[in-house]
C-alpha cells in the first residue's frame, strides 16, 4: 500500500517501492531513474551555482548569472523563460555556540551527513531536539544550559533550515528587485506561489508559501 505522503509523481507511478515510507536511497534511485527515463538528466549541468539574474526589457530575456564550482568560473546565459527550483529546505542554519572552533570530534549536520563517519562506541550529542539547549563547547564535551557536561565525539546538528536560498540577487522590469517586492508586501509574496509581478517569464517550482506541512510536497510542486 501506498500512502499520500509517498505518491510519486503523477506521470511516473511507482508500484516497486519497497515500503510505505522507502529510505533516501530508494527514493533517490526512483529520481534518477525518472530523469533518465524523461532524457532529462543529459540537460542538467551539475556543481554550478546560481548567483544572479536580471531581466533585459529589449530583448525581452534574462541574463543569467551562473558560477562553476569546480573552476571558480563565472559566466552568463540568456533564456525567454526562468524557473527557480531552489527548493524549500535546503541551507542548514548555522550552528554558532562559543569554544566551536577547539572542539577536537565531528560536527555533522544532518542535511550535510558524512557517509565515512561511524557512530559505533561514540558519545554522539543531537543538537536541536530542543532540550537543555548547548551552550558552549570543550574539545572532547559539551556544556548545557543546566550546567551539565557531557563527553562528545560527535555531535549530529538538526538546527533547522534557513531560507537563504532566495538571496540569489533577481532584478526584475525597471530595476525592481526581488527584496524590494517582498518589503513592499511585507512578506516572500508570490501569486499563488509561482509568479511575481514586474518578473516577467520567471516562475518558481515550490515557490514561497506553497508548503503545507502536510502531504507530500510532490503534490505542491505538480499543482
Ligand atoms: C529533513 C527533511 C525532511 C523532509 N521530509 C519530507 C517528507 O517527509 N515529505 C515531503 O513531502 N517532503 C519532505 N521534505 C521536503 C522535500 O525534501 C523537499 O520539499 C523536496 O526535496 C523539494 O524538491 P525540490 O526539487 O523542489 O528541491 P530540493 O530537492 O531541495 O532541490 C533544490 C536544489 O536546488 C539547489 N540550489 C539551491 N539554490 C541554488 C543556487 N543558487 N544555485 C544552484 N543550485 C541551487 C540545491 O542545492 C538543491 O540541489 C523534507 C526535507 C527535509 C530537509
Amino acid at each position: 500500500m501506498i500512502k499520500t505522503q509517498d505518491v510519486p509523481l503523477s506521470f511516473a507511478p511507482n508500484p516497486n517501492f519497497s515500503k510505505v515510507f522507502p529510505s533516501q536511497a530508494e527514493i533517490l534511485d526512483y529520481f534518477t531513474n525518472v530523469a533518465n527515463r524523461f532524457d532529462v538528466t543529459r540537460h542538467v549541468v551539475p556543481n554550478t551555482e546560481w548567483e544572479g539574474a536580471y531581466w533585459q526589457e529589449l530583448t525581452s530575456t534574462w541574463l543569467v548569472k551562473l558560477r562553476n564550482l569546480s573552476t571558480g568560473q563565472l559566466y552568463y546565459q540568456e533564456c525567454k523563460i526562468l524557473i527557480s527550483a531552489v527548493g524549500g529546505l535546503v541551507n542548514p542554519n548555522q550552528f554558532d555556540v562559543s569554544g566551536i572552533d577547539d572542539f577536537q570530534g565531528d560536527i555533522i549536520h544532518t542535511a550535510r551527513w558524512k557517509t565515512d563517519v561511524s557512530l559505533h562506541d561514540k558519545d554522539v550529542i543531537v543538537v536541536g531536539n530542543g532540550y537543555d539547549p548547548i551552550t558552549a563547547l570543550r574539545p572532547r564535551s559539551v556544556l548545557t544550559k543546566s550546567g551539565q557536561k557531557y563527553p562528545a565525539d560527535i555531535i549530529v546538528l538538526a538546527t533547522g533550515f534557513s531560507l537563504t536560498q532566495y538571496d540569489v540577487e533577481l532584478i526584475g522590469r525597471n530595476g525592481r528587485t526581488r527584496a524590494q517586492h517582498w518589503n513592499e508586501f511585507g512578506y516572500k509574496e508570490a501569486y499563488k506561489s509561482i509568479a511575481m509581478s514586474e518578473f516577467p517569464n520567471f516562475f518558481y517550482v515550490l515557490g514561497p508559501n506553497s508548503g503545507k506541512g502536510h502531504t507530500s510536497t510532490i503534490y505542491s510542486i505538480e499543482k
